[in-house]
């Protein structure tokens, strides 16, 4: 008999305190995300703080692109 009392601990990071998303001014209209590259306006950069973005074409590594598919 297997006793099934595993006590799995729920470790899930959230994510839920995304405060600091950096934008920059370019203008007084224009706001460039930090993370993201993407310009947006005054407006936009509000919707967009609200939003997950991330790095467009990143360094590499971090999000798994494994090209040892040839193996
Ligand atoms: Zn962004």
């Amino acid at each position: 008999m297997t006793t099934g009392g595993r006590a799995v601990p729920m470790q899930q990071s959230r994510n839920d305190e995304v405060v600091g998303k950096i934008f920059v001014a370019l203008s007084q209209d224009m706001r460039k995300c930090l993370i993201c590259d993407g310009v947006f306006t005054r407006q936009g950069a509000a919707e967009h703080a609200g939003t997950i973005c991330q790095p467009s074409a990143g360094d590499s590594g971090i999000y798994g692109g494994s090209d040892d598919a040839d193996r």
